[in-house]
């Protein structure tokens, strides 16, 4: 049996989070909700993937590698805050991206640059990535470099440790509130995050339900690959339980046309929440959650009067990399 703690980390950002009570969305939906503020940490402006990056490079530090490699779209959450993670810690920080977004130096991608990474832009398919993430790796070995390779989200065992540590981290904060969560509500995509908050909750005995609202893939696959992520994880770990079917809660009804597609639902829901509690969500993940959590509670499957905590994955680059389209959904200002 592996501790938590027996896994080397780096210490990338101040934890805990905050952990924030939102008293006008929840007068509003009839719930107690609050937000678990993932997207208020100070490196590079934070997210999810940084919990993941916490253990992914603890292990590369313990290879002794010193370049980091890693894969998403243009505009990848993960691949910013990869980047901004390698620099704080000194390894050389190169990325494979798939051509996926808008194709301007903005948001995530003009972070990329700014924080010299890299930049390599493949126009291929998906399934195309983890061969030339060898292939280049192979070719900064003959250049003398050790490289470590995270796959794309940091999806994988090491990385599920990130939300494991997150689900202690949670529960205590709420302890120390006195208050029994009902639901987690987060989004989901490489799985990662779903496999280890939903880990952590089963072994802490917590009662919690896990919910995930997918930002673009459907729910067999996510499904698939975090009860694949959970085996491996708690085998890992060598726990006596990993996740059954009936503990991995996906919806795919939120994603509005897939991943990286913007409508006006999307604008309305974060006018909303910015408006009711000043939080900013962002466009491809934090606002299609919101949405779905708030159409659970319409249809009852959250009920009345729970307790839900809305995980605030982070993606704040993301306003600014799709602005055009949320300009078009009338974000505007009368000009003089
Ligand atoms: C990556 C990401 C997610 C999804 O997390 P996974 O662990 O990949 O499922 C959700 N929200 C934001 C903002 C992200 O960047």
């Amino acid at each position: 049996m592996m501790l938590l703690g027996d896994f080397p980390r780096v210490k990338l950002v101040k934890l805990p989070t905050p952990l924030q009570y939102a008293a006008r969305l929840s007068e509003d939906l009839g719930i107690d909700l609050y937000f678990k503020r993932d997207d208020a940490m100070e490196l590079a402006f934070g997210g999810n993937k940084i919990r993941k990056l916490e253990y992914l490079l603890g292990d590369a530090l313990k290879k002794n590698c010193d370049t980091v490699i890693t894969t998403g779209a243009l505009c990848s959450n993960h691949a910013r805050l990869t980047v901004a993670a390698a620099r704080k810690i000194g390894l050389k920080p190169v990325l494979i991206l798939r051509t996926t977004g808008p194709r301007k130096v903005k948001g995530n991608l003009l972070l990329d640059v700014l924080l010299e990474a890299d930049v390599r832009i493949f126009d291929v398919e998906a399934e195309k990535i983890p061969e030339i993430m060898e292939k280049v790796a192979r070719e900064l070995e003959e250049e003398g470099r050790k490289p470590y390779i995270i796959p794309g989200g940091g999806a994988c065992p090491i990385g599920a440790l990130g939300y494991l540590n997150g689900s202690v981290e949670l529960m205590h904060q709420l302890n120390e509130l006195c208050v029994k969560p009902d639901y987690i509500v987060h989004s989901t995509g490489s799985g990662g995050t779903q496999t280890g908050l939903t880990l952590g909750m089963k072994a802490l005995n917590s009662g919690v339900k896990v919910i995930g609202i997918s930002c673009g893939g459907s729910r067999e696959r996510i499904s698939g690959r975090v009860k694949e992520l959970a085996d491996e994880t708690s085998k890992m770990l060598g726990l006596p339980f990993t996740l059954q079917d009936e503990d991995i809660i996906v919806y795919d009804e939120y994603t509005f046309g897939g991943y990286g597609i913007v409508t006006g639902e999307v604008l309305e829901v974060m006018k909303k929440v910015a408006k009711m509690e000043g939080i900013i969500l962002d466009p491809l993940y934090t606002a299609k959650a919101m949405i779905g959590l708030i159409d659970l509670v319409k249809k009852g499957i959250i009920e009345k009067g729970s307790t839900v905590i809305f995980i605030h994955t982070g993606g704040t680059p993301l306003v600014f990399q799709y602005e055009e389209d949320l300009w078009k959904y009338g974000l505007t200002v009368k000009w003089p």
